[in-house]
């Protein structure tokens, strides 16, 4: 192994060749052997036993540790959702957070970008602005961290901070090495992108044709409302979304969602109910309805129990077809639209 030669920041979301150039190891079958280890969930270099202990004790002495960030902080709460702060290499914190469902199934819900641009309004990391991008080390590395308290983790859901398709080529590099089968082999089928409705991403997303799950957050089907809710609106109104997205059902031939965000007294009067029924016609689409998450420094508010059953009664009489998700992680700020940083002042 080449002694004081310059290390890469991180060794995630690199193949195993890749690995041998990268940390100059003399083996091609090192290459593999470090590339299983990362990708076991495997941090220590101490542990990685089957590589000569010169070369480990090379690893640590020039990187330390094979990832560029680290858990600064966990939270969990009563309602199955855990959420870590993860420091990056610069010092900037993006959160990650781990669900379990009542089937004991663990979701990873990873970050994008730090911040988000896109400034929706009902939601907390809109607040943040863009701050960057993450690279694609940088989002397998959140489930690197996630595998370490949750090694049983077996979805993925791109909805954390970040609209991902604003950070498209390193999200979909991410996804090649989530999903490689010599790697940490997530199944396609169980990824989850998560947009608020940028078409250039949502076409590249068909044209690159695999098996993910797409959720388009639509939360309000009138157009003027929806320019005021989610300014992206405002630059691929609805007839545009729509049409991207029929022309993504005929490529992907598979049913996806769209996101709903009830918030009390916005969006779910009788009105907005027939809009959406408009919007869904020759859709292949399941509505997901989740009721807002207050967050202190927003204005919306959470519609109650009636409210939510008044609404899907109208969704059912207009032949709307829906499901309920009543989100986990609200106590921790971890639930949908509630990711911002805190920690920046600390
Ligand atoms: S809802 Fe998503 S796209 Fe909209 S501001 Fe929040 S993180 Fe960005």
């Amino acid at each position: 192994m080449i002694e004081n030669k310059k290390m890469p920041k991180s060794l995630y979301a690199k193949s195993a060749n890749e690995l041998l150039g990268a940390v100059g190891l003399e083996k091609s079958f090192q290459g593999k052997q470090l590339y299983k280890w990362l990708n076991s969930g495997v941090v220590d270099f101490n542990e990685m036993t089957n590589l000569p202990l010169h070369v480990r004790d090379t690893l640590i002495t020039s990187m330390g540790s094979p990832l560029s960030s680290k858990v600064i902080e966990t939270q969990e709460d009563g309602t199955d959702a855990t959420k870590l702060a993860i420091e990056l290499f610069d010092g900037l914190i993006v959160e990650a957070v781990i669900l379990s469902d009542e089937n004991g199934r663990k979701t990873a819900c990873l970050s994008s970008q730090v911040g988000c641009a896109m400034g929706c309004a009902f939601c907390r990391t809109g607040t943040m602005g863009l701050m960057r991008n993450l690279t694609e080390y940088e989002i397998v590395e959140q489930f690197i961290h996630i595998i370490q308290i949750a090694p049983e983790t077996s979805h993925i859901v791109f909805m954390g901070m970040g609209e991902p398709l604003h950070n498209r080529e390193n999200v979909f590099k991410a996804i090649e090495h989530l999903h490689h089968p010599d790697g940490l082999n997530i199944s396609l089928r169980r990824m989850t992108m998560s947009t608020c409705g940028l078409i250039p991403g949502i076409l590249a997303l068909a044209e690159l044709n695999i098996p993910i799950r797409l959720a388009v957050s639509l939360t309000t089907a009138d157009e003027n409302q929806r320019d005021l809710l989610m300014p992206i609106n405002r630059r691929y109104g609805l007839d545009e979304l729509k049409k991207a997205l029929l022309h993504y059902q005929n490529i992907m031939k598979k049913r996806f969602t769209l996101e709903y965000v009830m918030l009390s007294d916005e969006n779910m009067s009788e009105y907005h109910a027939k809009k959406l029924a408009q919007f869904v016609r020759n859709l292949d689409v399941i509505v997901n309805l989740i009721p807002y998450n207050s967050a202190a420094e927003l204005s919306f508010r959470r519609p109650n129990t009636k409210e939510i059953l008044k609404f899907t009664r109208l969704l059912n009489s207009l032949g709307v077809p829906y499901t309920k998700r009543m989100s986990k992680g609200q106590s921790i700020n971890g639930a949908c639209g509630q990711l911002a940083t805190q920690y920046e002042e600390d």
